[in-house]
């Protein structure tokens, strides 16, 4: 048999490892170097750039549950350096060592004992889901995060190669923002086409604009984007909305993407839809509250309420071709990247509203 692995493959990766809250309730991080020991159905692939989500922010200021100590980061961009025989891209194609590629947030259960859930197209709520950057140290897959040298990428990860002409930094957001979107948006055509309705987008962060990129690729008579930050809805405009708001109020829609997860936004968002129309909930991620829901309107304007959390595997390789094939400046909006070990100096600055994204390089040979 071929042997799958790089000669000079290391034998340990350097990684930010995220410890915790530490004194003054900052972050406490260090760089470590952790064993980089794959098993035999594991892909590696060494980190050129990553991007800060707002839910690693969220995790390291204790506001969402998060696996500690461990290595954060589920949006990067890099190169396999180790590629076990017959590991497949996410479209079938085989992989290579030296593929540029982007990887899912989900390693779901992989081979012929796959659980229920997998096997009925909800891998992203596979009952053994473990997430990308999200496990702990001690889990089995400490090398799950993309704040590292390198990442592990277990059977049942997906993995999209992303093509030269689609820069990291996009390219980093396309394994959150871009893949998540791209859920939101089958969520939605499940029910009724993008392309000539009008489009409701609440919540003008990452996700938000990714929504408005694609109803306006898509074809949408209206992008309306709503954010109460004036920075944001600008940004917004850059993004292919045709119009923006502070508030959701008296709009009418017959789409709606809520990804701000305020209660009152998911209430808006509910009494925009015109008839046949669809809400599509991603930001609804954390225990803010109930709304209440008058059945007779669900009825009689023959509405939908739909769920997003996490993706399916060709999400992964939906956002990298509307990367591909669009050419929207996303540039504007992720920060100048830093080295890994200024990484926490990120975390503890506050968030600029015109930065959605902070990046980080890891590699000095990457584009
Ligand atoms: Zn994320
Ligand atoms: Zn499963």
């Amino acid at each position: 048999m071929n042997s799958p692995v790089l000669a000079d493959l290391p034998t340990h990766a350097t990684a930010l490892v995220w410890r915790g809250v530490g004194p003054e309730a900052t972050a406490d991080f260090d760089i470590t170097d952790l064993p980089l020991t794959p098993e035999e159905g594991d892909a590696v692939v060494q980190v050129d750039f990553a991007t800060v989500c707002g839910s690693d922010r969220h995790t390291v200021e204790g506001r969402r549950p998060g696996a500690c100590p461990s290595v954060l980061g589920h949006e990067a961009v890099g190169r396999l350096v180790r590629v076990p025989p017959g590991r497949l891209g996410v479209t079938g194609t085989e992989l290579q060592v030296g593929d540029r590629v982007i990887w899912s947030v989900i390693a779901a259960c992989a081979g012929p004992q796959r659980c229920d859930r997998c096997r009925a197209g909800l891998s992203a709520k596979c009952r053994n889901l473990r997430k990308t950057g999200h496990e702990a140290l001690d889990s089995g897959w400490p090398l799950s995060g993309g704040y590292a040298s390198h990442v592990v990428l277990p059977p049942g990860l997906a993995i999209a190669p992303v093509p030269a002409s689609v820069d990291d930094l996009p390219a980093a957001t396309a394994a959150c923002a871009a893949a998540t979107v791209m859920a939101c948006r089958q969520a939605a055509t499940d029910i009724t086409p993008i392309g000539g309705q009008r489009v409701l987008i609440i919540g003008a962060g990452m996700l938000g604009l990714y929504a408005a990129a694609v109803s306006a690729t898509g074809g949408a008579a209206e992008v309306v984007v709503v954010d109460p930050d004036p920075t944001r809805r600008g940004l917004a405009e850059q993004f292919g909305a045709t119009s923006t708001a502070a508030t959701a109020d008296g709009a009418l829609a017959d789409v709606v993407f809520e990804l701000s997860g305020a209660p009152s936004s998911v209430r808006a968002g509910l009494a925009a839809l015109d008839v046949g129309g669809v809400l599509v909930l991603a930001g609804s991620v954390a225990p803010h509250g109930t709304i209440e829901v008058d059945p007779e309107q669900v009825v009689r304007r023959l509405i939908t309420v739909r769920g997003v959390h996490n993706y399916e595997p060709p999400h992964l390789d939906e956002a990298v071709r509307f990367l591909a094939d669009t050419d929207w400046p996303w540039h504007l909006v992720i920060g100048d990247p830093v080295p890994l070990a200024e990484l926490p100096e990120v975390f503890a600055r506050p968030v600029r509203p015109e930065v959605l994204r902070a990046g980080v390089r890891l590699s000095s040979g990457a584009r």
